[in-house]
């Protein structure tokens, strides 16, 4: 069986430096697949690249079998793929309602985007509770929240999610865990970064630990986090 994303020797460079430096990685339907390590490693890159935001150097990239090449990246996003960026980049100004529909805006089954507004609003009942108020006025993990409610407007079939837990509080970060959690258990298929490895691998299926542009290691998450090496380098351990 085909994998939903195929990722073969990806390459990708700002001007000289090359932030990637030819990864592979593969995932499957339904599974959820973490790309960890520190600052820098190219996590990002990687998934700006996917969602057709930079354009690889080199290496191919193929979502349920097709080639992105040179899709642009609108039609990445209508082919199923969503992206939830660092730093969340809602629009403060705009309601959180008006923040959701955003994510919708390839779509114009009205009776689906507002089953899809409920529906983010069970999965996040504080944004439903304020609906209606400016999104600048949620807190950094609700801000989260609404990003990832956005990004699950377009009904993707591979949802990436980039650092979901930078600068939560631990609370607000396990809630955002427990929800990643629940869309795996719904059939949510999932790519995330993350530099919080121990949570990442913990409902992971797939990891794969980046270091300065290359896959450094890969395996179950069980298998990561209980590897020495990641221990030492990405849980603190001595
Ligand atoms: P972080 O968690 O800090 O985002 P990361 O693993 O996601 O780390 P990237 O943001 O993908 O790493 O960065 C990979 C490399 O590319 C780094 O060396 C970074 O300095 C460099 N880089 C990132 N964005 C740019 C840019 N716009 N121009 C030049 N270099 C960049």
């Amino acid at each position: 069986m085909t994998a939903l994303l195929e990722v073969e020797d990806l390459r990708v460079a700002y001007g000289k430096i090359e932030a990637v430096k030819g990864i592979s990685f593969k995932v499957e339907a339904g599974q959820v697949v973490t790309l960890i390590g520190t600052n820098g490693a190219g996590k990002t890159t990687t998934l700006r690249t996917l969602s057709g935001l930079l354009k690889p150097i080199g290496g191919q990239v193929k979502f349920e079998g097709k080639p992105l090449g040179s899709v642009p990246a609108h039609k990445i996003v209508a082919m199923g793929l969503a992206h939830s960026p660092e730093g969340r980049h809602i629009f403060p100004r705009m309601t959180i309602e008006e923040n959701l529909l955003l994510g919708a805006y390839l779509r114009s089954d009205s009776d689906g985007i507002t089953k899809d507004v409920e529906r983010a609003y069970e999965l996040f009942p504080i944004l439903g509770e304020r609906k209606k108020q400016a999104a600048g006025t949620l807190s950094g993990g609700e801000q989260q929240m609404l990003a990832m409610g956005r990004a699950l407007m377009s009904r993707p079939k591979l949802l990436m999610l980039d650092e979901p837990s930078m600068g939560l509080s631990p609370i607000m970060m396990q809630k955002i865990m427990a929800t990643i959690q629940e869309l795996k258990s719904q059939g949510t298929t999932i790519l995330l970064v993350e530099q919080n490895a121990q949570a990442a691998l913990s409902l992971a299926d797939t990891g794969h630990v980046m270091e300065t542009g290359r896959v450094v290691l890969s395996g179950t998450g069980a298998d990561l986090l209980h590897d020495e090496s990641v221990r030492k380098a990405y849980l603190g351990e001595d």
